[in-house]
């Protein structure tokens, strides 16, 4: 991987963040494209957010990008532009937690802390044979204060990057969540979970409630040749992302198409999508408007019109950019003679 090729606190960082909820093939583009465009955190923190969000849009869990950007503000103006150097300094940036910040540390100055990630959490659980839920805060303490007396008991000279990634490798290639590779695994002859056939049982699963399903509707308003797109606020899903407008109800959409002076009629309802969430499923409502000549009433200050040819660079959501790759495909954007024909 790129990132495993540098001792670069900045680089790993970013893959490091990247790579939270995200597969490392979908890391792989964005990573190259965020450090062509900001190549070291002094870039990062001179661009304004709004610059920053395009090179992460479609990645999902915006907070990350927001938070990478005031870090990168904050590294600048009291770090004097230089990374910290060690895990506990590292914690106090936002967005980044104990494991994360330990695994930087590790990764860029060698330096012992312990890490426990999702993968990582696995691997301890079915070795050490630690039962109950690790989200809970009792488990989560057993598990730091195993990896950190393994830490202890390990040789003065051990070479920490190794060890965190060979820690990181097998959880997430051998020690996996559904089929353990146990006959190819190192750690085999003493793992507990193995020894007990308790594989599939560890680590103990959350008790999951049911995702809250919400509904909203969306609107896709084209009017010669631009289409209407909603600035999202800084904070909050999708925040700092521009997006469609978007109600809570049918009935919200109509009023306020209708203070437009527009009208809607059921031939301009498209398929739904639904879209998941962590903690809830949102099932999107999209309602497609040609709108020829005057409106009535002005979208607010927050909104923009932004020409078709100029939707694919948009910062938008994975939805919204599914819905308008699926009205306006590549090659209507590059010939456009669409907002003619209507
Ligand atoms: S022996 Fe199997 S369960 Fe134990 S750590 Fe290795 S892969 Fe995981």
């Amino acid at each position: 991987m790129p990132w495993q090729d540098t001792t670069d606190p900045y680089r790993i960082w970013l893959s490091e963040i990247m790579l939270q909820q995200t597969q490392v093939s979908t890391v792989m583009g964005y990573y190259e494209r965020f450090l062509e465009r900001f190549p070291t955190v002094q870039a990062l923190a001179e661009a304004e957010q709004d610059d920053v969000m395009p090179y992460w849009a479609g990645l999902g869990y915006y907070a990350r990008a927001r938070n990478l950007h005031r870090c990168a503000q904050i590294i600048r103006d009291h770090w004097q532009g230089e990374f910290p150097k060690n895990a506990a300094d590292i914690m106090t940036l936002p967005g980044i937690g104990r494991s994360t910040a330990a695994a930087i540390a590790a990764f860029a100055y060698g330096q012992r802390s312990p890490i426990m990630d999702g993968n990582v959490k696995r691997v301890f659980t079915r070795y050490f044979g630690i039962v109950g839920d690790p989200g809970k805060r009792a488990v989560e303490q057993v598990l730091w204060k195993t990896a950190e007396d393994v830490l202890d008991a390990a040789p003065t000279g051990l070479n920490m990057k190794a060890y965190t990634q060979g820690l990181m490798d097998l959880g997430s290639t051998i020690c996996t969540r559904g089929r353990p590779a146990c006959d190819a695994c190192p750690l085999a002859s003493g793992c507990w979970a193995r020894v007990h056939g308790r594989q599939l049982d560890l680590p103990t699963p959350k008790v999951r409630k049911k995702p809250d399903q919400r509904r909203c509707t969306m609107l896709i308003l084209e009017s010669a040749g631009s289409v209407l797109l909603h600035q999202r606020p800084s904070s909050g899903i999708w925040g700092g992302l521009l997006s469609l407008p978007q109600f809570e109800s049918r009935q919200l959409l109509e009023q306020t198409c209708a203070s437009w002076g527009l009208s809607l009629n059921p031939g301009q309802k498209m398929a739904g999508l639904t879209h998941a969430f962590s903690h809830f499923t949102l099932h999107i409502e999209p309602w497609w408007v040609l709108h020829n000549g005057a409106m009535l009433g002005e979208p607010g200050a927050d909104h923009i019109w932004l020409p078709v040819d100029e939707l694919r660079d948009a910062a938008v959501p994975a939805p919204v950019r599914k819905l308008l790759d699926g009205i306006y495909p590549d090659d209507l954007l590059v010939n456009d003679e669409r907002a003619d024909t209507y």
